[in-house]
């Protein structure tokens, strides 16, 4: 029998593009999506919840909303869906059991917030983003975070749910508690931060990125996604990054914030998501146990993608199409296993 790998395998090399009969979009022809300018707007996101975030974003770039908007709006429905382990309602909790959310956004202007270490509320990104514009701070956290929600009239819920409490006592009882990798090809499930990267017609970019981290992670720990240079960055003049994957390589090599300043001395999108890879490939002594994923988005209309292992997925929305596409990959065979 074809096993799922296989599947996916024919399924790209036959360039199938779309949705599959499953819970988690698979695809892939990354030849198509590479190396040529597209015309404005563009909306390119991780993983296959990139699919849904990327289609609200159009909508709001469509009925003319701002760039901004579009990265916030986009990234509210992986954070709203319960059936999605890591980002918002239903991620997967930490050691002890509580759901902690990490976010950032970033703006044409410059301007930047975030969110970490978060509880109790679905949308971290619209917090992130009322740091941003109502606050002079660039991040805030815990229960600070959270005060400051409340003060701004966002709602308290509990994200965790019954699915979630079991697909973390799984990961509780496995003896290797290395994250494991592109968890939603394996699992079929969707999985991993939601990092959104957008360009509307006037050139403007933003960028979004929202997580509840990795599953069963420590209490208290942060990752890459609400830093900003680490899980993303936006430069107006130049273009914008954003990180999925073990965020502590990522933090380690400010991964957003390089590429965007290779992308600055003169490389593609692509390039430099594949010199970022590199350097991290070259600095961080684990990095065959885990896996990270690089987008970047050029103020010309270009794109790139590129991970450490095989299996990075990401959603690019552009010319009236929104299609899932497998990142080339520094290795072409897992090295975690
Ligand atoms: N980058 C996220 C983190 O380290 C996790 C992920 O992308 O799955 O928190």
């Amino acid at each position: 029998m074809i096993n799922r790998r296989k599947f996916l395998e024919s399924a790209a090399a036959l360039g199938i593009i779309g949705a599959l009969p499953t819970k988690v979009l698979k695809a892939g022809n990354s030849k198509t999506s590479l190396g040529k300018s597209y015309k404005l707007p563009i909306i390119l996101s991780t993983w296959s919840h990139g699919i849904g975030a990327n289609d609200e974003s159009m909508k709001v770039l469509e009925s003319g909303g701002s760039v901004i908007d579009a990265v916030e709006k986009g990234v509210m429905i992986p954070e709203g869906d319960p059936n999605n382990h890591s980002v918002g309602l239903g991620g997967y909790p930490d050691i002890t059991g509580k759901v902690t959310l990490d976010a950032s956004i970033m703006g044409p202007d410059g301007n930047a917030g975030g969110v970490c270490y978060l509880e109790n509320i679905v949308h971290p990104i619209s917090v992130a983003r009322k740091v941003m514009e109502d606050t002079p701070h660039v991040l805030l956290s815990g229960s600070g975070a959270l005060k400051f929600a409340l003060e701004k009239g966002i709602k308290e819920e509990d994200l965790l749910t019954e699915e979630a409490i079991k697909g973390w006592k799984e990961v509780l009882k496995k003896e290797n508690k290395t994250p494991e990798i592109n968890w939603e090809e394996k699992h079929n499930e969707l999985h991993d931060t939601i990092g959104l990267i957008a360009i509307d017609t006037k050139s403007d970019l933003a960028g979004a990125c929202t997580t509840s981290g990795l599953a069963a992670k420590l209490r208290g720990r942060v990752g890459d996604s609400p830093i900003i240079g680490a899980g993303l960055y936006v430069d107006n003049e130049i273009g914008a990054a954003t990180a999925t994957g073990m965020g502590e390589l990522v933090m380690k090599t400010l991964g957003s914030f390089l590429v965007v300043e290779m992308m600055r001395n003169g490389a593609s999108p692509q390039e430099a998501c594949e010199k970022a890879i590199k350097r991290i490939v070259d600095k961080v002594l684990n990095h065959k146990k885990y896996q990270i994923g690089l987008l970047a988005l050029s103020k010309t209309g270009e794109i790139g993608a590129y991970s450490i292992q095989p299996g990075f997925y990401y959603a690019l929305f552009a010319e009236g199409e929104n299609k899932l596409f497998k990142a080339k990959s520094y290795y072409k065979i897992h090295t975690n296993q």
